[in-house]
């Protein structure tokens, strides 16, 4: 194993284990992180979940090489102290928000589990990629059910699921001097090769797969969540008895909105006058935030012809 260089944080690491069929991801997010959650002052609960959700969309988007694809992963719930949370990935960029009830959040224990912060409710995973439909391009949307301890846990579910992928994912949040620091392990089986989605048999319990889940289950939260440990210390602490281990760095991650002023102007655009005129604040200014990243957009009313 050689790298160009050692990655820390805010860049992914790709690996595979050829003879094992397997292949993985790690990431850690830290400036890219602080970024993000900075536009927001969130209730430590709800900081801890949505970086544990951002974690998870940049290590599920790390898979997508081509141009312009992007993931998305967003909640739906129904009660829940989080009502909806918003990540998606695409080109490097990536962002994030929740949306929360404040006396729900209050009032939950700091332990809080799964269920207890978003009540029944679905993981939705969508994957829309920029490749031929002949080689898995185009909207793929996966759903399953917030069940299990983590998000983490669900997107498991989501891959064996969905994906019929054997996959095992290690999600850690801690703060380090001050920071947030998020870190993520995926890895997966794949004895049939990388794509096409139609799996008809699938064995969990393959011994390649056993002996790769069996060493990447020791994975430590502190390892995960450590911004001076390599991440490709990690892959060698993990695989170094394996015959071969190839790894790649991603591409960098950073916080990124695509708010526009010029389609926010046309969503307002699209209202009659009358109801333009109720939007418009004293100063004659309609003012729409960006949820992702808080920014505020004044369009004034006195722009309008109409
Ligand atoms: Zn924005």
């Amino acid at each position: 194993m050689a790298a160009q260089s050692e990655t820390f944080s805010d860049m992914p690491l790709r690996f595979s284990i050829p003879s094992r069929h397997a292949r993985g991801r790690l990431v850690r997010l830290d400036e890219t992180l602080g970024e993000i959650l900075a536009a927001h002052a969130y209730p430590p609960l709800i900081e801890k979940t949505l970086a544990e959700a951002l974690v998870l969309t940049a290590l599920l988007g790390a898979s997508l090489k081509e141009p312009g694809s992007q993931l998305t992963l967003q909640t739906q719930t129904e009660k829940g102290a989080i009502r909806l949370l918003a990540c998606d990935y695409k080109d490097g960029a990536l962002r994030g928000y929740a949306q929360f009830d404040d006396a729900t959040v209050a009032a939950l224990p700091p332990d809080s589990t799964l269920f207890g912060i978003f009540g029944q409710g679905y993981l939705a995973i969508t994957f829309d990629r920029m490749l031929p439909a002949s080689e898995g391009g185009g909207r793929y949307q996966g759903i399953v059910p917030l069940e299990g301890a983590s998000l983490a846990e669900a997107a498991e579910h989501y891959f064996v699921q969905s994906e019929q992928i054997p996959t095992l994912i290690r999600v850690a949040v801690d703060h380090v001097r001050g920071r947030c620091i998020a870190g993520g392990f995926l890895v997966q089986h794949l004895p049939e090769g990388e794509e096409g989605r139609e799996r008809l048999h699938v064995r969990l319990d393959h011994p390649e797969w056993d002996h790769v889940e069996a060493l990447a289950s020791t994975t430590s939260k502190d390892e995960l969540a450590d911004p001076a440990l390599p991440l490709e210390e990690m892959v060698w602490r993990l695989f170094h008895e394996e015959e071969a281990v190839l790894i790649e760095q991603g591409d960098g991650l950073s916080k990124g909105c695509r708010c526009d002023p010029a389609h926010i102007r046309d969503v307002i655009a699209k209202f009659p006058a009358e109801d333009r005129a109720e939007m418009a604040d004293e100063a004659g200014d309609i003012v729409v935030d960006c949820e992702f990243c808080s920014r505020r957009f004044p369009v004034s009313l006195a722009s309008f012809n109409n």
